[in-house]
C-alpha cells in the first residue's frame, strides 16, 4: 500500500497547481489526478511526470475515482469557480450535485482517508462533504481561511516591514464576504497592532478597516484580472498537507465543525485549529472581543442559511 497517497479531485487551475506544489515539496509517494475532463487530467499528470528528474521520487497518475483507492488524503478542488462578478454563494447550487456524486464513491475507495475540501463555497461544501461522507468530523475539513490568513499576514508584513512568518494573525469565520479579522488575537513579537504602530510612530486612520477590506477583496482583484487564483491557494494547501502528513500539530485556520464552540453549532467554518495526522485535533478558543464574537455568529448564520438553501435532506 502506498505510504502517502494524495488524490486530487479536479485538475483545473487549483488542482493542477496544488499537485505541482505538493510534488515540489516532496510530500507524497503517489499523486492521483481525477477530472471529468480526462484529457486535462492526463495532460497535467504527463506534464508533472516529466519533471521527475528534478524532485524526490513520486508516482503521478491520472485516473478515475477507483484509482484513488487507499488514499491517505483526498483534496477536492472539483467544481465550478466564480466568474467575474459572481460571489462564492452564487456557485453553491452548481457544486452541490457534484459533491453528492463524488464523495460517497471516494469514501468507498478510501474509508480511512482524510478529506480536505477546497472548492467554493468551501465552508458549506465541507459541511456537505461531512454529511455525504458519514466520516468522523475530524477527518473532513476545509481549507477555510488558511489563504486569507496568509493574505492578512502578507499585507501586514508589507505595512510594517516584518517577515510575514513572524506575524500571528487570523482570519476567521466564512471564507468569503463575512470573514472576520481577529484583531484581538493578532500579535507581532507579543505586541498588538496598535502597540506596533505606536512603536513605528505610524498613524493611519481606519488602518485595520483598510487591511481587512484588502484581504477580503484580494481574490476578486485577481479574478477580475486573470480569471482565477492558483498560486497562493496551492501553497496554502501544501502547508495543510505538510501539517497533516508530518503530524505537526500546527495551528492553521482550517474549516472545522463547530459543536458549541463560541455558542455556535452545526456549521463548518474557519478558526485556528490544531492540525495533524488525524486532521483537526482541536478547535482553539482564541480570545475575541464582543464585536468579533458577534460578527462570528453572523458569519455562522450566513453559512447556515446557505446550508438550508441547498436543501440536501
Ligand atoms: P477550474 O474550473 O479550473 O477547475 C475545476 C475542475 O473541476 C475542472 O477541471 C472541471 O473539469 C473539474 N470537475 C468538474 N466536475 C467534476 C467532477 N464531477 N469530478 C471531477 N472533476 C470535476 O477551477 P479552479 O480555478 O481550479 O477552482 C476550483 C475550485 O477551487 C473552485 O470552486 C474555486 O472557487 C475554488 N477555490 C478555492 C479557494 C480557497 O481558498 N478555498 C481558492 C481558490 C479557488
Amino acid at each position: 500500500m502506498p505510504t502517502n497517497k494524495i488524490s486530487i479531485i479536479g485538475a483545473g487551475f487549483v488542482g493542477s497547481t496544488t499537485a505541482f506544489s505538493i510534488m515540489e515539496a516532496g510530500l507524497a509517494s503517489d499523486i492521483v489526478l481525477v477530472d471529468v475532463n480526462r484529457e486535462k487530467a492526463d495532460a497535467e499528470a504527463m506534464d508533472l511526470r516529466q519533471g521527475a528528474a528534478f524532485v524526490k521520487a513520486v508516482e503521478i497518475i491520472s485516473g478515475t475515482l477507483e484509482d484513488t483507492k487507499d488514499s491517505t488524503l483526498i483534496i477536492i478542488t472539483a467544481g465550478i469557480g466564480p466568474k467575474p462578478g459572481e460571489t462564492r454563494l452564487d456557485i453553491l447550487n452548481k457544486n452541490v450535485p457534484i459533491f453528492r456524486s463524488i464523495v460517497p464513491e471516494l469514501v468507498k475507495q478510501s474509508p480511512d482517508a482524510l478529506i480536505l475540501v477546497v472548492s467554493n463555497p468551501v465552508d458549506v461544501l465541507t459541511y456537505m462533504t461531512y454529511r455525504f461522507a458519514g466520516s468522523p468530523k475530524n477527518r473532513v475539513f476545509g481549507s477555510g481561511t488558511v489563504l486569507d490568513t496568509s493574505r492578512l499576514k502578507s499585507i501586514l508584513s508589507q505595512s510594517f516591514g516584518v517577515d510575514a512568518r513572524n506575524i500571528h494573525a487570523y482570519i476567521i469565520g466564512e471564507h468569503g464576504d463575512s470573514e472576520i479579522a481577529a484583531w484581538s488575537a493578532t500579535k507581532i513579537a507579543g505586541m498588538s497592532v496598535e502597540q506596533y504602530q505606536d512603536m513605528l510612530g505610524m498613524y493611519e486612520k481606519d488602518f485595520k478597516e483598510r487591511i481587512h477590506h484588502d484581504v477580503k477583496n484580494a481574490a476578486y482583484e485577481i479574478i477580475n484580472r486573470k480569471g482565477y487564483t492558483n498560486y497562493a491557494v496551492a501553497l496554502a494547501i501544501r502547508r495543510i498537507v505538510e501539517a497533516v502528513l508530518r503530524d505537526e500539530k500546527s495551528i492553521l485556520t482550517v474549516s472545522g465543525l463547530f459543536e458549541g464552540e463560541f455558542g455556535i453549532s452545526d456549521v463548518y467554518m474557519a478558526m485556528p485549529c490544531i492540525v495533524g495526522r488525524n486532521g483537526i485535533e482541536r478547535i482553539l478558543p482564541i480570545p475575541l472581543d464582543d464585536n468579533e464574537h458577534q460578527k462570528l455568529k453572523e458569519s455562522a448564520d450566513i453559512l447556515k442559511s446557505m446550508i438550508k438553501a441547498a436543501n440536501i435532506d
